[in-house]
């Protein structure tokens, strides 16, 4: 795999509803430290650190599908204060599974020249999956972070990356891998 150049990371979903909350999930714990570091390196360099979080509103189908979660302006919709945005951050809300669905996301990303998007969050078979699709199509190369990456059980987390590798040509690497120079990742 070759070096990366000057990657976007995106946060998905590591909101409170998503991780004690609402709909908590156990798992997304073990992804906090991972992450941390993935977003402080990215800053350190450069790379744009965009969160795709749900902030629905009352009658969204989502929330008659999962029940209410994340609703906008609530605090299950606030960022775990691990994983909170930081000055120079960019944050992009979202009423689906995708990052990308009306959000502005890739319009911004391609006003940065950015051509490769680093995904974080959850869940793997879900809205990382979404958002991973909408990257695939709308042009950009997919880099997964495994330990930055859950779902609610193994199975969904392993039949979520085996997708995204498999139809949107995703890579999958830790985030010391990713973050190594070059990056050790085989392609
Ligand atoms: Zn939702």
């Amino acid at each position: 795999m070759e070096p990366l150049n000057r990657p976007a990371v995106i946060v998905a979903d590591m909101l409170v509803d998503f991780v004690t909350g609402a709909l908590a999930n156990p798992p997304s714990h073990e992804c906090i430290e991972p992450i941390a570091r993935l977003l402080t390196a990215a800053r350190e360099r450069g790379w744009p650190v965009c969160y795709a979080n749900d902030a629905h509103l009352p009658g969204d189908m989502e929330e008659a599908l999962w029940g209410p979660h994340a609703l906008a302006g609530t605090p299950g919709a606030q960022v775990i204060p691990e994983l909170a945005p930081q000055q120079g951050d960019f944050q992009f809300p979202k009423r689906w599974y995708s990052g990308f669905h009306e959000t502005g996301l890739e319009m911004y990303l391609k006003q940065c020249g950015i051509k490769t998007v680093i995904l974080t969050g959850q869940h793997a078979h879900i809205c990382v999956q979404h958002t991973a699709g909408d990257a695939f199509i709308g042009g950009f190369r997919v880099v997964l972070a495994d330990d930055g990456i859950s779902a609610f059980t193994p199975e969904d987390k392993a039949a979520g990356m085996a997708y995204m590798q498999t139809m949107y040509g995703a890579v999958v690497g830790t985030v010391d891998e990713i973050l190594a120079a070059p990056l050790a990742t085989a392609a």
